[in-house]
């Protein structure tokens, strides 16, 4: 062995070792985490883009656990989804998400994620219509979430789930839109009500600037196909103001609301909970 080739090995041995070994760590936590209760909700609120009032609730999954302290979902929601402990999590998702949005006024929506691996899942529709019958949330107040990756390696069986999930009477929206692959075929594949235009866009967005000239473009195909669009990591007032100028019809970001816990959000739309 040259001693250049070994030096090289040697130092990156240690750091692909350490990421390894975290994976293997968060494998084997995350497979008790949510029968220990680590697992939490967080909701960020949708608003209005016109009169700037809560129109919605997107869940997003939160780990806290003891010694690893809060795990973010970037690091652990592709390990759940190689795993496939992204089906059982993602059920007691839906489950939460439901019970929260039964609190609400009838008029709240309430978005959740769904990896391409929960779709793959034949339960999955069984488990959404339980979800909103135990909790008497009409269908139409759950937006399903799904990305273009869920296209990339599509299964015969992911277009007749999404029909399947459609007739059930909940939304779709098409999240992240413009980061991936943005086949614009990928648009007839599900019932879309709803177009996530990706904080990459937003947050360059102003006037006269490329990303807006894009937005407006998307704004503008969603609107032929029937469709709203929110804009995504909204931080600051300028480029809310500039999104909302372009016709987008709802906002989600920093500037109307992190993603908080359940309770806090729940008191934001039920007045009686008010401060
Ligand atoms: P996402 O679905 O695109 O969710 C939006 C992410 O942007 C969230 O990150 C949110 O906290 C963050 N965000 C919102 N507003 C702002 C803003 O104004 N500025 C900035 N810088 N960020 C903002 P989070 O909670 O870390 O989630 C990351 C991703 O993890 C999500 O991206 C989603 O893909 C995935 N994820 C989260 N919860 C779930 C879940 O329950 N199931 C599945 N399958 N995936 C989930
Ligand atoms: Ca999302
Ligand atoms: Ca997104
Ligand atoms: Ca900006």
């Amino acid at each position: 062995v040259k001693s250049g080739g070994r030096g090289a090995a040697c130092r990156f041995e240690p750091a692909i070792r350490a990421r390894a070994e975290e994976r293997r760590t968060l494998e084997t936590e995350l497979g008790g985490a949510l029968a220990r209760g680590e697992l939490r909700l967080a909701f960020q609120p949708v608003v209005d883009a016109h009169d700037e009032q809560i129109v919605g609730f997107e869940a997003l999954l939160r780990w806290g656990h003891p010694e690893l302290g809060n795990v973010t979902p970037d690091r652990f929601i592709p390990v759940a989804e190689e795993t496939g402990l992204i089906v059982p999590i993602g059920h007691w998702v839906i489950e939460e998400a439901c019970r929260w949005a039964a609190r609400w006024p009838a008029n709240v929506t309430v978005a959740v994620n769904l990896s391409p691996a929960q779709i793959d899942d034949p339960r999955l529709v069984a488990v959404v219509a339980e979800a909103l019958a135990a909790n008497g949330v009409a269908p139409e107040r759950l937006e399903l979430e799904i990305t273009e990756r869920l296209f990339l390696d599509e299964k015969p069986s992911t277009t007749a789930r999404l029909a399947e999930l459609g007739a059930l009477g909940v939304r779709f929206a098409l999240d992240d839109f413009g980061t991936g692959y943005s086949a614009l075929g990928y648009l007839q594949k599900a019932a879309f009500s709803r177009i996530k235009i990706d904080r990459s866009f937003v947050s360059r967005a102003g006037p006269g600037s490329d990303a807006s000239a894009i937005i407006e473009a998307i704004v503008r195909m969603a609107g032929s196909l029937h469709m709203t669009t929110t804009a995504e990591g909204t931080e600051t007032r300028s480029e809310f103001e500039t999104c909302r100028d372009l016709g987008c019809s709802q906002v989600q970001g920093y500037l109307f609301g992190k993603p908080m816990p359940p309770e806090e959000a729940t008191a934001l739309v039920v007045p009686s909970l008010r401060v």
